[in-house]
């Protein structure tokens, strides 16, 4: 079920289960199935062998979600920065979670991009699941968190977004869909690297059907598709335009109203009739993803090789390193206080 006060949590949201499209989560019934049982050899093979605590050290909560909490962690051994979901299958619905963790990891384990955060193992113990990714300073959601006054400059949105759409070609190649691109799903690494994360919501198969996503940045398309027709890639393109800016349209409203307003209305725009000092190419880039009609709306290949707001400029990786300093630099400026603390993870490596 949705909560509407929960604007982050909002993770499966799938109340018309049409038959016929349950397969995309192995068993509509979820009948026989046992959360953790290991039998089935294709199930077991995800799995890495080990105690996941004698393997990673030095955990620290970085980030939470509707299944758990995300941690920074250490390899003993390699001493490799790390990053763990912790994702529990216990309590109620636990087939439902179980299923979802399996889904998740089967996207994750054979995608290889350097856009898409990197896969290093999943390990199973005491009704928790350990996916185990590379490590990232953090999301554009807390960049953009950290720069509330001033927000990000075009070409660090170009860079993010540029990132974003590679990783988004290389799936939507695959017929694979996101369906969740939003800022808090956008890491920046180290190294000024963008990664795509987060393929709790992801579809293996494409066109798609089933209604799932982040209501406040889910494409009409998407929400239309509970009543009619099916989706394809187009609904993570639209989704892209967010990335620059904090909240999206409609954030005043509770969920529901949300879902009714964004097939219903015109698409929203840039600070409707503010003089805001956005760019006609950056405008111009923000209405084309969020094209109402996903025939209309360019592919995110198409978005990548023509769009003038992409294909210009300097190179995105020396940006998102400016970018990450000042940001690093604006965090040490930051008090103490509890709202602030948070935004500290950022230099968790540095201390
Ligand atoms: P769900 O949608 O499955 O309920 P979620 O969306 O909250 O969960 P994630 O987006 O995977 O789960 O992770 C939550 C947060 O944890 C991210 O927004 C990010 O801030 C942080 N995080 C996740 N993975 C990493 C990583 N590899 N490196 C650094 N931080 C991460
Ligand atoms: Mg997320
Ligand atoms: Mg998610």
């Amino acid at each position: 079920t949705m909560q509407s006060d929960n604007k982050n949590g909002l993770r499966r949201f799938d109340p018309v289960r049409k038959s016929g499209s349950g397969f995309e989560n192995g068993n509509d019934q979820a009948s026989g199935i046992r959360p953790g049982n290991l039998e089935d050899p294709e199930v077991a093979s995800l799995f890495d062998s080990g105690d996941p605590d004698r393997i990673f050290e030095e955990l620290r909560a970085i980030g939470h979600g509707s299944f758990g909490a995300v941690f920074f962690a250490r390899n003993k051994d390699t001493h490799e920065s790390v990053a763990i979901k912790k994702m529990s299958f216990m309590g109620k619905q636990a087939v439902e979670k179980w299923l979802d963790i399996l889904k998740e990891i089967r996207f994750l384990w054979n995608l290889r991009h350097p856009n898409i955060i990197e896969y290093k193992g999943c390990y199973l113990k005491e009704q928790t699941a350990w996916l185990v990714t590379e490590y990232c300073l953090g999301s554009a959601s807390d960049i953009l968190h950290v720069h509330k006054q001033s927000g990000l400059r075009e070409p660090e949105i170009s860079a993010i977004c540029s990132g974003v759409l590679q990783a988004l070609d290389h799936l939507h190649s695959l017929s694979r869909i996101h369906r969740d691109v939003k800022a808090g799903n956008i890491l920046l690494s180290e190294s000024g690297a963008v990664k795509l994360a987060d393929f709790g919501s992801a579809s293996l198969i494409c066109p798609a059907q089933s209604f799932v996503g982040t209501p406040y940045w889910m494409a009409p398309e998407l929400i239309l598709a509970m009543e009619e027709g099916n989706y394809d890639g187009k609904v993570d393109v639209c989704n892209l335009h967010r990335t620059g800016r904090g909240k999206p349209p409609y954030f005043s409203m509770n969920a529901m109203s949300a879902l009714y307003h964004i097939p219903q209305n015109e698409s929203p725009s840039l600070d409707p009739g503010g003089r805001d000092g956005w760019s006609p190419t950056f405008r111009n880039f923000v209405a084309t993803c969020l094209l109402k009609s996903p025939e209309e709306r360019p592919t995110s290949q198409v978005l990548l090789n023509s769009h003038p707001f992409l294909t210009c400029g300097r190179s995105p990786n020396l940006i998102l390193l400016e970018l990450i300093t000042r940001t690093k630099a604006a965090v040490r400026e930051l008090d103490d206080n509890l709202n602030c603390r948070k935004m500290k993870r950022i230099l968790l490596t540095e201390e």
